[in-house]
């Protein structure tokens, strides 16, 4: 396929959520994907923006912004907010490690984005914001 892009911003609030993921599996459409791979795809856009939401901003609403481009049959993925940052991007990635356990957050996002994708990678300043890259190439 040809090489596509794009971006959208929207506000962190926890129903765009579900627009964000529906967003991505459209722009994802034309690779043929199989119901699994778009699945992936979705669960792995929700975890990222759910923390931008959660995470990031807290009971702030603020921007959160959403690219995507496809170059052959790879679908790579920008999740940026510009919130509280992450201090350990290691022990970030742990698996069962949160800093809400308050809010019963089970600290899997990043291992399920992990599972699901081919490659992610973080990178997150404090006080300045975070963007998760992830990408995957669809098999159809
Ligand atoms: P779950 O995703 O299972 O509900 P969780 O969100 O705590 O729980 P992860 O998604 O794996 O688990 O994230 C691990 C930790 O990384 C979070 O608890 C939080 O401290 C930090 N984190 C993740 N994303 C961000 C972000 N965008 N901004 C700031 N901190 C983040
Ligand atoms: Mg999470």
């Amino acid at each position: 396929m040809r090489e596509n892009n794009m971006i959208i911003e929207f506000d962190s609030r926890s129903e765009n959520e579900g627009f964000a993921r529906v967003a991505v599996a459209a722009f994802v459409t034309p690779l043929n994907p199989t119901l699994e791979e778009i699945e992936d795809v979705k669960t792995a856009v929700s975890e990222a923006v759910t923390n931008s939401v959660i995470h990031g901003y807290g009971e702030r609403v603020e921007k959160i912004i959403l690219k995507a481009s496809i170059k052959e049959n790879t679908v790579s993925i920008e999740i940026t907010d510009f919130g509280c940052g992450i201090e350990n991007i290691e022990k970030a990635m742990e698996p069962m490690y949160t800093t809400r356990p308050d809010l019963e957050r089970s600290g899997m996002g990043f291992a399920f984005m992990e599972a699901f994708m081919d490659e992610i990678h973080i990178e997150s300043e404090v006080n300045k914001g975070t963007t998760i890259y992830m990408n995957k190439k669809i098999m159809g």
